[in-house]
C-alpha cells in the first residue's frame, strides 16, 4: 500500500517571498502559453503541439533569470498544463455534452502499474481541468462507466482485442474503424443514454450508476 502525507509549511519571511517569486513565474509563463496559442489559432488557424512551446524554454531561460531559477520539469508541467486547458477550453466551446470514461473506476479495475501510469496521470489532469471548465460554461459533462469500451462494437456486439490491436472490425455489422474512434462513439452513445435516463427521457434496462462526485473532479 502507498500513502500520502500532506505536511503544512511555516516558511520563514525570505522563504515565502522566494515561493511567491516562482508562483509569479509560473503564473507569468502558464498565461504566455496560452495567449501564444490563442494568436497562433486566431491569426494562423494553427494549433501548436507542446514541443512548439517547451522547446522554447531554453532560450527563455538564458534572458531571464527569474525564470531559470525555476526547475526546468516545472516549467515543462506548465506548457503541458496550458495545452490540457486550451484544448478543454476548445472542447467546452464546441459542445454542450462532453462524455467521458469515469477514470476512478478505471483505475481501481486496471492494473496497478497501468493505473499509476503516467499517461493516466495527464489524462485525469485533462478530465478534471476539462470537467471545470464544463462547469463554469453551465455545460454537462457524464463520466460513463469503462468496463469494455474497447471491446464492444456501437452496435452491442463484444469484439475482443488485446492492446496492440489498433483496428476495430465487427463481423455483425461490419463497422470497421480505428479502435480509439469506436470507443469513443460507444462512450458518447452510453453517455447519451445516461443523460436521457437521468431526464427520464429513455427507458433502456441498462442504468449506469451515476457515480457521486466525478462530475466535479
Ligand atoms: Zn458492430
Amino acid at each position: 500500500m502507498k500513502k500520502a502525507y500532506l505536511y503544512r509549511l511555516y516558511p520563514r519571511e525570505e522563504q515565502a517571498a522566494l515561493l511567491q517569486q516562482q508562483l509569479d513565474v509560473a503564473r507569468e509563463v502558464y498565461n504566455a502559453c496560452l495567449l501564444e496559442r490563442r494568436e497562433a489559432y486566431r491569426m494562423a488557424g494553427v494549433t501548436l503541439n507542446y514541443y512548439a512551446q517547451a522547446n522554447q524554454l531554453k532560450a527563455i531561460r538564458r534572458d531571464r533569470a527569474d525564470i531559470a531559477a525555476v526547475n526546468f520539469s516545472m516549467l515543462q508541467a506548465i506548457c503541458r498544463r496550458a495545452q490540457r486547458a486550451y484544448t478543454a477550453h476548445k472542447l467546452v466551446r464546441a459542445f454542450d455534452v462532453l462524455c467521458h470514461e469515469d477514470l476512478a473506476i478505471k483505475n481501481m479495475v486496471r492494473n496497478h502499474a497501468l493505473a499509476r501510469s503516467i499517461s493516466d496521470a495527464a489524462w485525469g489532469q485533462f478530465i478534471a481541468i476539462l470537467v471545470g471548465k464544463a462547469e463554469g460554461a453551465g455545460r454537462q459533462t457524464v463520466a460513463v462507466h469503462p468496463r469494455d469500451t474497447s471491446q464492444t462494437c456501437v452496435c452491442g456486439e463484444l469484439v475482443p482485442k488485446d492492446l496492440s490491436e489498433r483496428w476495430h472490425h465487427c463481423p455483425r455489422c461490419g463497422l470497421s474503424l480505428p479502435r480509439d474512434q469506436v470507443s469513443a462513439m460507444l462512450i458518447k452513445a452510453l453517455g447519451l443514454e445516461m443523460l436521457a435516463n437521468k431526464s427520464g427521457l429513455g427507458s433502456s434496462p441498462q442504468a449506469p450508476t451515476w457515480p457521486a462526485g466525478a462530475c466535479v473532479a
